[in-house]
C-alpha cells in the first residue's frame, strides 16, 4: 500500500521539476510506511535528509495528502530497518568487532610500522570537500550530478563512476564529497579514498613485507573504494594486475568503484586494455574548464565562506585574472583578500589589481604583452594590425576590435587608459564601452568560441 501511493506521489511531483533533480532526488526515495497519520519517507543518506527537509517536505507532505487524506505529518529517515541488512553489509573491523565503521581515508590497521609517511601516503578524508560547497556550473553539471547519486545509492548506479578533467577543476573535491556523504549517511558502510600511489606503494611495500593478507583486506572489504588519479598505474604492470583483481572483486560484489584521471580511460597510454574497458563500463564524466559566470559565483562563493564582502567588480576582475583552475582561482581569491586585510585597506579594484600584480607577470612571463594580444586577434579575424587599431567604424572592425580590447583587459588586467593606448590612441570611455560589449555578449557562442581560440592561441 506505501508502493501505490508512493507511485501515485511521484506521478504528482515528477512533472514539477526537472528531469536530472527527478531522478537525483527522489528515485532513491521511498515511502517506507504510513502510521499513526505519520508517513515515512526513506531517503538514501543525511545529505538527502536535509534537501528534503528544506526542499520537498511540503510538496511532498501535500502530494501525499492529496492520495492519504489521513496524513498529517511527513518524516524523513535514513535508514530501512528491515532491509538494511541487506543493503548496507556490516564490515568487520580488523580487530574484529562488527561495529559500525567510521571510516575511513586510508584504513591503517595492521600496517607495518616501518612504513614512514602513513598519514600522508594515506591521505585524509577532507571535511570542507562536501557537496555544499563544490559550486556547480555547466563545465561541471553532469560529475556533479554523477557524483551525487553514487552518494545516494552506492554501488546501484554507475559502476564504476570514473571522473576525468584538467588539473584543479575539483575530481578530488567530488570524491571526498562522495565518501564524506557516506560516513554521515550510512553507519554502516565503510568507504576508502587512496591516491593512486598510495595503492601502488602499498601494493609493493605488501609484497616486499609479505602483507599481502593485510593488502587485500584492506582493499577488498570496503563497501565503496575511491581512487585519485588512475592515470598514475601507466606502465605499472604488477600495480594494474593487482588493480584488475580488486576492481573486479569489488564489482562482482556490487560495491562501488569511483575512480579519477586527468584523461578518459582509453586515453592513458600504459594502461591495460582489460582495466581501460572496465573503466568505461559504469558512467564517465568529465568536468571542463569553468567559465567566467562560474568563476564568478566560485570566487563569491569562497569569499563569502572567508567572511569577505567583496564587491561584484572585484569578483569579476579576479575571475577574470585567474582562468584556468579552480585552485589558481583561490590563491587569487586569497591574495586580494591577504593584501587588504595585512595593509588594512578596504577591498577596491586598485588594491585587488596590486595584489594580483604577479599573476600579471605571469602572463607577461609566457611572453604574452599588448602586442602579442592585438596581432593575435588580429589574425584570428583575418585583419592587419592597422586594420584593428584604426579609426574606421565598419562593422567588419568594429567587432574584433572590441574583442582586443577585451581580451587585453581580461589577459593582462590593463587599465581602460593604458587599453586606449595600445589601441592607437583611443579614449579610455571608447575602450570601457567596447570591453562592456563583449563582456555583455560572450555567452552568445560565436563570441565565446573566438575568446576561446584566441586564448588558446596565446597559450
Ligand atoms: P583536481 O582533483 O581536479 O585537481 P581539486 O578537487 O583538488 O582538483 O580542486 C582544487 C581546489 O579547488 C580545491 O580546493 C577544491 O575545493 C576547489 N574546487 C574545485 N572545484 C570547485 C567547485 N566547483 N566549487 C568549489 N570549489 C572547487
Ligand atoms: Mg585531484
Amino acid at each position: 500500500m506505501a508502493d501505490a501511493l508512493w507511485q501515485a506521489v511521484l506521478q504528482e511531483i515528477e512533472p514539477t521539476m526537472s528531469r536530472v533533480s527527478f531522478v537525483t532526488w527522489l528515485t532513491p526515495a521511498e515511502l517506507v510506511e504510513v502510521k499513526n497519520a505519520v508517513a515515512t519517507v526513506y531517503v538514501p543518506n543525511v545529505f538527502y535528509k536535509q534537501r528534503f527537509e528544506t526542499h520537498f517536505r511540503d510538496q511532498l507532505l501535500a502530494a501525499i495528502q492529496k492520495h492519504a487524506p489521513a496524513v498529517t505529518a511527513l518524516v524523513f529517515t535514513v535508514s530501512k530497518v528491515a532491509n538494511d541488512a541487506e543493503v548496507k553489509p556490516v564490515v568487520e573491523t580488523a580487530s574484529g568487532q562488527r561495529s559500525a565503521v567510521a571510516v575511513v581515508a586510508g584504513m591503517t590497521e595492521g600496517w607495518p610500522t616501518q612504513q614512514s609517511d602513513q598519514s600522508a601516503a594515506s591521505g585524509t578524508l577532507l571535511s570542507r570537500y562536501t557537496f555544499e560547497t563544490f559550486v556547480e556550473g555547466s563545465n561541471s553539471r553532469l560529475a556533479y550530478s554523477a557524483a551525487l547519486s553514487t552518494a545516494g545509492e552506492p554501488g546501484r548506479r554507475y559502476n564504476p563512476l570514473f571522473i576525468y578533467g584538467g588539473v584543479g577543476l575539483g575530481k578530488t573535491h567530488l570524491m571526498h564529497a562522495i565518501a564524506n556523504t557516506i560516513v554521515a549517511g550510512h553507519l554502516t558502510m565503510t568507504a576508502l579514498y587512496v591516491s593512486c600511489e598510495t595503492f601502488t606503494s602499498e601494493f609493493v611495500e605488501s609484497i616486499r613485507n609479505r602483507k599481502m593478507d593485510w593488502f587485500k583486506k584492506k582493499y577488498r572489504s570496503v563497501d565503496i573504494l575511491l581512487v585519485d588519479d588512475v592515470q598514475f598505474l601507466a606502465n605499472k604492470e604488477g600495480s594494474q594486475e593487482e588493480f584488475f583483481n580488486t576492481f573486479n572483486t569489488l564489482h562482482q560484489t556490487n560495491r562501488q568503484i569511483v575512480l579519477a584521471a586527468d584523461r578518459p580511460p582509453a586515453a592513458i597510454v600504459g594502461l591495460e586494455d582489460r582495466l581501460s574497458s572496465r573503466f568505461g563500463m559504469g558512467i564517465v564524466v568529465d568536468i571542463q574548464p569553468p567559465n567566467l559566470e562560474t568563476r564568478m559565483a566560485i570566487v563569491a562563493r569562497k569569499a563569502s565562506e572567508k567572511g569577505a564582502l567583496l564587491p561584484d567588480e572585484i569578483v569579476e576582475f579576479i575571475a577574470t585574472k585567474a582562468q584556468n583552475n579552480i585552485r589558481e582561482l583561490e590563491g587569487a581569491l586569497n591574495l586580494v583578500i591577504g593584501r587588504c586585510e595585512v595593509l588594512q585597506v578596504p577591498f577596491s579594484l586598485e588594491s585587488a589589481r596590486a595584489a594580483l600584480n604577479g599573476m600579471y607577470q605571469e602572463a607577461g612571463r609566457r611572453g604574452v604583452t599588448a602586442e602579442t594580444i592585438i596581432t593575435t586577434v588580429a589574425e584570428h579575424f583575418g585583419l592587419t594590425v592597422a586594420e584593428i587599431t584604426g579609426r574606421r567604424r565598419t562593422t567588419r572592425l568594429v567587432y574584433p576590435r572590441h574583442v582586443a580590447m577585451y581580451v587585453l583587459r581580461d589577459q593582462l588586467g590593463l587599465s581602460y587608459p593604458d587599453i586606449g593606448r595600445a589601441m592607437g590612441g583611443k579614449d579610455h570611455t571608447t575602450i570601457m564601452h567596447g570591453v562592456d560589449k563583449i563582456t555583455a555578449g560572450r555567452s552568445q557562442s560565436h563570441i565565446s568560441q573566438a575568446l576561446d581560440a584566441i586564448r588558446s592561441k596565446l597559450g
